[in-house]
């Protein structure tokens, strides 16, 4: 069986215990992971605080910093291949998929390398003639970051590239599930030149994940996953009182209106809720489609979903592959199976496929006289879309936000002045109109309510990685003034 280790303070160790990881193709272990105890966490934190202020990193100007970050982009394209094949192994994300989203990630490094230089500080106009005052844009100190199974180089390229390019150091935690990626991408870090303990890459479950989020040495939590792992880690947080960003889960509105072209916005339903097997964030799983057009839309993606190749996950031909876990499978059959007992009707797929890997077909729930159901509520993070039917753009935007979530939408009309109504009435971090699942780095991504706050990508995103310090220089030679007054 292959072996993955951690990288810690510039040193690849084994765990002091391990894990096996499941093949989700066959259900079968196929690789041994370290398992971080919280003294190999608390190590790690301590290699990235002390690299912090270690001058290898911190004596280093802006532009070394983004050449650094630009030599791992590069790193990550040559390697992508590769890397793409262990994602596939180890989360049964279609290597279709991984191999188009990796070699895009060099994207991420090479955006923020490009940045490391321009975050600038500030002059102020100060109210007092004898004083010069300015903003110093420092980095804020050791981030955690941590990620869920899904796309994990992507989500975790997010963090570090901004988080390095403000001169920040990371403990980077991969998911228990399907780490094998980001321990490897570990090996780029070192082959770029990054200085010891800059980044640390480690992974283990909730035990490691608390004690790295509470560690009193940390700054600042970058978190991927789901509300409830949020609120822990919200609570964890009284103990450091780090800054926290949270980009959590989505029950995305895909609305589609009576004169949109139903061929493409099909397409892209099809993109929105069936790629990666549904286990996207920004999947639009619950599908707003007028009444006039249900039942014609219902039946062009029907035979979509029903022609889907579903196979072996490493095989270029195949669309849809197994979902990571099993406990994922189950979760999912067990909602389905609730919300046509409550009285969804099922127009495709709905029952887990026999054998021994953890795969789900693209499935269909007509909820219109449920709307209630389990289905539409929950993010069930799989390959299954909850439709609902409205009669006009008032109810279309009142169902959009029937919702405590708030990461994306999708809106398709051929009319402008619809959309330019829709844009300014959804309430969620982004929409997408007449398109789905498109993503940049130069776009700020993220939510409010429960798909949580701040905002990956952008400018923004780097900035939120340090802090201002305020400067203030006095440039009169003569004595202070009376020391009782506040100047
Ligand atoms: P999860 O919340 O169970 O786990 C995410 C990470 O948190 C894992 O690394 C896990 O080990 C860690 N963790 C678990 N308990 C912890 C604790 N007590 N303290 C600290 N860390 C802890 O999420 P998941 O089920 O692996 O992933 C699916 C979720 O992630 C979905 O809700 C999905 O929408 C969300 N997601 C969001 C985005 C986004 O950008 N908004 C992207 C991808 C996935």
């Amino acid at each position: 069986m292959q072996s993955f280790q951690h990288y810690i303070d510039g040193r690849f160790e084994d765990g002091a215990a391990t894990f096996e990881s499941l093949d989700p193709a066959d259900g079968r272990p196929w690789a041994l992971m370290p398992d971080a105890s919280a003294a190999d966490v608390d190590r790690a934190v301590r290699a990235a605080d002390r690299a912090f202020t270690d001058p290898r990193w911190a004596g280093l100007t802006a532009t070394a910093r983004g050449k650094l970050l630009m030599r791992l982009a590069e790193l990550v394209e040559e390697a992508a291949p590769r890397l793409a094949r262990l994602e596939t192994r180890d989360t049964g994300k279609i290597i279709r998929e991984t191999s188009a989203q990796i070699a895009y990630v060099a994207e991420y490094y090479r955006y923020y390398a490009g940045l490391a230089d321009k975050i600038e500080g500030a002059h102020l106009p100060i109210d007092k003639p004898d004083m010069e005052v300015w903003l110093r844009r420092e980095p804020v100190g050791v981030v955690a970051a941590i990620v869920p199974w899904n796309s994990q180089l992507f989500l975790s390229a997010v963090k570090i590239g901004p988080a390095l390019a403000a001169g920040c150091t990371l403990v980077v935690k991969a998911s228990e599930d399907g780490p094998a990626p980001l321990l490897e991408f570990a090996r780029l870090i070192d082959q770029a030149g990054f200085p010891p303990g800059v980044v640390n890459v480690l992974t283990g479950g909730p035990g490691a994940g608390a004690a790295l989020t509470t560690h009193p040495k940390v700054a600042h939590i970058a978190f991927t996953g789901g509300p409830e792992t949020a609120r822990h880690i919200v609570r964890g947080s009284a103990e450091n009182l780090a800054k926290t960003s949270l980009e959590l889960g989505g029950k995305s509105p895909f609305i589609v209106f009576d004169d949109a072209d139903l061929d493409s916005a099909a397409n892209a339903q099809v993109a929105g809720i069936f790629a990666a097997t549904g286990q996207s964030c920004v999947a639009g799983s619950r599908l707003l489609v007028q009444e006039s057009i249900r039942e014609d839309f219902l039946a062009r993606l029907k035979a979509k979903a029903e022609a889907v190749t579903i196979g072996a996950p490493d095989d270029m031909a195949t669309e849809v592959g197994p979902l990571c876990t099993r406990r994922q499978r189950d979760r999912i059959e067990g909602v389905v199976a609730a919300s046509v007992a409550g009285g969804a009707r099922l127009v495709t797929g709905g029952a887990a496929i026999a054998g021994d890997g953890f795969y789900f077909p693209p499935t269909i729930l007509d909820c219109s006289s449920v709307p209630d159901a389990s289905s539409v509520t929950e993010e069930l993070f799989g390959p299954v879309l909850s439709v609902v039917s409205f009669r006009d753009e008032d109810e279309a935007l009142h169902l959009a936000n029937d919702t405590r979530y708030g990461l994306a939408s999708g809106v398709f009309t051929r009319s402008l002045t619809r959309a330019h109504r829709m844009i300014r009435g959804i309430r969620a971090g982004i929409v997408w109109v007449n398109t789905y699942r498109a993503v940049s780095p130069i776009a700020p991504f993220g939510g409010h309510g429960l798909s949580g706050h701040g905002r990956e990508g952008g400018l923004a995103a780097a900035l939120d990685y340090t802090t201002v310090k305020t400067v203030w220089l006095r440039t009169s030679d003569a004595p202070i003034p009376d020391p009782f007054v506040m100047r």
